[in-house]
């Protein structure tokens, strides 16, 4: 376990400042650390608790869906599920990053230039689980998975 990203994750998490709260609320979606994440359970339920009372802005999207999707990571981290369990649950996972940082392995990927979106195929790489993702743009591009195989249990 990495003590000092665990302790700075919870920092953030715990401060007054909204901004602060949403860096690390964008970085907890990108941990794949169970035992980061487990640390963080304290932490993330005295921030569920303040929560309602937070203001964030955010034009598109409001922010506070990003705090409150890094909570159910979190909370996800503490059951035996994989982690890849929260693409299915958020719309915000690029499969082709993903594939950068090693999380999953681009099976397919196809390009529909007739609507400027994406279709692809991908494993994730702790689990072997299949999915298939879909991407939809308006304003901004928001990713569609589905788990279509399951390789292990759990
Ligand atoms: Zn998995």
């Amino acid at each position: 376990m990495d003590d000092a990203r665990e302790n700075e994750l919870a920092r953030a998490l715990d401060s007054p400042d909204p901004g602060v709260v949403l860096e690390a609320a964008h970085a907890i979606r990108h941990e794949w650390d169970r035992a980061v994440l487990r640390a963080l359970a304290e932490v993330g339920g005295r921030l569920q608790k303040r929560l309602p009372e937070m203001e964030f802005d955010g034009a598109l999207r409001a922010n506070r869906t990003h705090v409150e999707t890094a909570l159910k990571r979190i909370r996800l981290a503490m059951t035996d599920r994989c982690l890849c369990a929260a693409y299915l649950t958020e719309d915000l996972y690029n499969p082709e990053r993903e594939a950068e940082a090693g999380r999953v392995r681009l099976l397919e990927f196809i390009v529909v230039p007739e609507e400027y979106t994406t279709r692809s195929r991908c494993e994730c790489m702790a689990c072997g689980d299949i999915f298939t993702v879909e991407e939809r743009e308006y304003h901004y591009s928001w990713w569609i998975w589905q788990r279509v195989a399951t390789r292990k249990k759990g």
